[in-house]
């Protein structure tokens, strides 16, 4: 079957729909581009072909481009031939003297958008699916398929800047609003008829870049707004992502030089910066994390193989505290019947009303229906009766971190539940086999670790205690997938993974602190590493006494098991602080002073760490920040705990927000390569203690000259 099926009408309106064979989505992989080739060949030469209209055989119209193919891409120079090679293609569609009408329903994405925009005019079907963008930026890219040039040109440079820039996609009504889309059409039928009427009524289109009196709406780059926002757009983006990300300022780049050229030499100049953006390390690390790795865990990699897919038709929630809560509503939203059980009706009712608050929101905005928002609330059954956990598929806890108290609800809601009941503790700290052992039955019991807050957060750390089986693994998994998160399973352990590695970051923070490092360069750096909070502003988030009460709860730990605890130079100053009631956002204080307005560093802390009179450079600072965490991530996959460099590398990322740009916590070791990163690692070591010491792991690859793969 080829990839484009090819029919002309009664009045020589071709209808070209793309549907690529054995893949959901269209792409502009090899096996399009070249019916596409043939299909503009016949464009230009068949007199009786009058115009042509584009559509889809697919739920989306396009996803994008091929990213295999750019995945291949090794030196500069292919990378813009391939971008050229695509773009004369497009060039020849718009400049065939015939109308091309791109009929859009659901997702029409990256090259699919760039396609759409080479075409006369953009019809939409106005379902509620359609959305319309240049998500490149996203994977460290920029689109070089015209996008950079055809955008800023149809709906102004300010618009496709922030539509660029942040990736997003605009949906029907927007796109007509900003002039993306020519016009909306109700029904798939109408898509097509209105599609082919656009040619008959228009037997002669010209873009209007190929119309000589052509002006770009709102001004080009010499319009003094333009000027201006050239002058302060690269610093304003630099400013926010402290140059690691190039491809922002790319797109602006090629956006402003492009406006200042024709649409041919504009071309050349977008595919110089598609260029340097594909060969750029960012971008390789990112595309290699975010795109592969991610969808080899959302295929199930970690998943055991062999047990039959799952799903939870009734899910029961132990505590209607702000992670139970959360937990209901995103259960709720993916069709799943919820029993939201508290020690009060009252809590239990206070749990189901953050799903009510939550829509509303989406009501207003205009995102969900009333009815729809309904559905989802009649979803949600507030209780404190065990009874109505009976029949539930799965039962997460989400009481207090408290062994005994997770202890109680685990018996008696197994009173209840079928032997077959999955049950899962949301704790952040506790190990799971321990746990477990209050459970009648172990192997059904798992760790399924949220994040904060839950609705926003995109991943689960499911985590496997020492007789969960593999069956119980497997449905965890499938009821992350159905709520639509993101799972990785790590083994059990202290702090597991995510928290375990997340805390070293803090921590260095927090020892620098004690070495008199002025508290500005240390917050600094963290936001130059790339990380999305820098460390004693986080510290204060998530509160400077649960940290020191995990730390002191670890000790005594491991006292009973009679091992040493190795403490870290940033523990006194948790002590310190907490002693002073500094504990953190939550009372006002912490390093920061916190108010309604914001947060200003606590001017206390000089006289507690004065300033050392020799300051280090930054680029020492940002070391520490990432290798603190790079080297924990490697003892993690060293230790067992990490069961993939996959799960490592998104897990950090999307956990706590590891610096994206480095393609996350094992990539990091990976893009450095080992054998640098052991070097660096020992220096590190000798200036700052043992903790940088190099996991054997990675002076294992660095001997060896290996990097980590799955
Ligand atoms: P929370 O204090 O907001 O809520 C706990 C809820 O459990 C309260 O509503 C309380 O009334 C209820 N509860 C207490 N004892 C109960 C019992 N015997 N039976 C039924 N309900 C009972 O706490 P939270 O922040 O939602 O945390 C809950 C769990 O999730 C903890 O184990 C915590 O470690 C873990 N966790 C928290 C976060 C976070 O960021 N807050 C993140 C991941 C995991």
């Amino acid at each position: 079957m080829d990839a484009i099926t090819f029919t002309v009408d009664a009045q020589g309106i071709g209808l070209a729909v793309m549907d690529l064979p054995g893949k959901p989505m269209n792409l502009l992989n090899d096996d399009m581009v070249a019916p596409m080739l043939a299909l503009v060949d016949r464009l230009e030469k068949d007199a009786s072909l009058k115009g042509l209209v584009i559509a889809s055989g697919k739920k989306d119209f396009m996803a994008g481009a091929d990213v295999d193919k750019l995945w291949r891409i090794t030196t500069a120079q292919e990378a813009f031939d391939q971008s050229m090679m695509f773009k004369r293609v497009l060039r020849r569609i718009e400049l065939c003297g015939k109308p091309v009408v791109a009929a859009i329903h659901g997702m029409c994405l990256g090259g699919g958008l760039e396609l759409a925009m080479a075409c006369h005019a953009r019809l939409v079907l106005n379902d509620g699916k359609a959305q319309l963008g240049l998500p490149e930026v996203k994977l460290g890219l920029l689109p070089g398929g015209g996008g950079t040039q055809r955008l800023p040109r149809l709906v102004g440079m300010q618009q496709a800047l922030q539509m660029m820039g942040e990736g997003e996609p605009v949906r029907a009504d927007k796109a007509l609003a900003i002039g993306l889309a020519t016009a909306l059409v109700a029904s798939r039928e109408e898509l097509l008829a209105q599609a082919q009427a656009w040619c008959v009524a228009n037997p002669k289109p010209r873009q209007p870049w190929d119309q000589p009196k052509f002006r770009y709406p709102g001004g080009d780059g010499r319009t003094p707004a333009a000027v201006q926002l050239l002058a302060m757009g690269p610093s304003m983006a630099s400013a926010k992502t402290y140059g690691n990300y190039p491809a922002v300022t790319h797109i602006m780049s090629s956006v402003f030089e492009g406006s200042l050229m024709d649409i041919d030499n504009a071309m050349e100049v977008e595919s110089r910066y598609f260029a340097a953006c594909a060969i750029s390390p960012a971008s390789r690390n990112m595309i290699g994390t975010l795109w592969y790795q991610l969808a080899s865990i959302k295929k199930g990699q970690s998943r055991p193989q062999g047990v039959p897919a799952s799903k939870v038709q009734k899910l029961g929630i132990l505590g209607a505290g702000m992670m139970g809560a959360g937990i209901a509503y995103v259960s709720a939203v993916a069709s799943i019947e919820v029993v939201l059980l508290d020690t009060s009706q009252e809590a239990a009712e206070r749990g189901k009303a953050y799903s009510q608050t939550l829509l509303d929101k989406l009501v207003k905005k205009g995102r969900r229906s009333a009815e729809q928002r309904d559905a989802v609330l009649a979803r949600i059954t507030p209780t404190t009766d065990y009874a109505a956990l009976a029949g539930c598929d799965l039962v997460i806890e989400a009481v207090f971190e408290d062994r005994a108290i997770k202890a109680e609800v685990t018996k008696k809601t197994e009173a209840v539940i079928p032997a077959t009941t999955v049950f899962a503790s949301n704790t952040s700290t506790l190990p799971i086999t321990g746990l477990a052992t209050a459970s009648a039955r172990p192997a059904n019991f798992i760790g399924l670790h949220f994040f904060s807050p839950v609705d926003k957060m995109p991943l689960v750390e499911i985590i496997v205690g020492e007789h969960t089986s593999p069956e119980t693994l497997a449905r965890g998994f499938d009821y992350v997938l159905q709520i639509g998160k993101t799972p990785i399973v790590v083994n059990d352990s202290r702090g597991f993974y995510t928290s375990r590695v997340f805390a070293t970051y803090v921590m260095e923070g927090l020892a620098m602190l004690t070495e008199g490092v002025h508290p500005r360069s240390i917050e600094q750096a963290g936001l130059q590493a790339g990380m999305p909070m820098p460390p004693l502003a986080l510290q204060d988030e998530v509160s400077l006494s649960l940290a020191l009460h995990v730390s002191d709860q670890t000790k005594k730990d491991l006292a009973a098991e009679g091992k040493t605890y190795a403490s870290h130079p940033g523990e006194a100053v948790l002590r310190q602080l907490c002693e002073i009631g500094r504990v953190g956002k939550k009372a006002g204080k912490g390093f920061y002073d916190w108010t309604e307005s914001g947060r200003t560093l606590w001017p206390g802390l000089k006289d507690l760490y004065p300033l050392a009179a020799e300051q280090p450079a930054q680029a020492e600072l940002i070391d520490r920040l990432m290798f603190a965490q790079a080297n924990e991530a490697a003892r993690c996959y060293e230790e067992g705990v990490l069961r993939s460099v996959a799960d490592a590398n998104i897990g950090s990322i999307f956990g706590w927000g590891f610096a994206p740009f480095q393609g996350g916590a094992l990539q990091f070791i990976n893009a450095m390569g080992p054998a640098k990163f052991v070097a660096r690692a020992r220096e590190l070591a000798a200036k700052h203690g043992p903790r940088f010491a190099p996991a054997g792991v990675v002076v294992k690859l660095a001997e060896e000259g290996k990097r980590f793969t799955d």
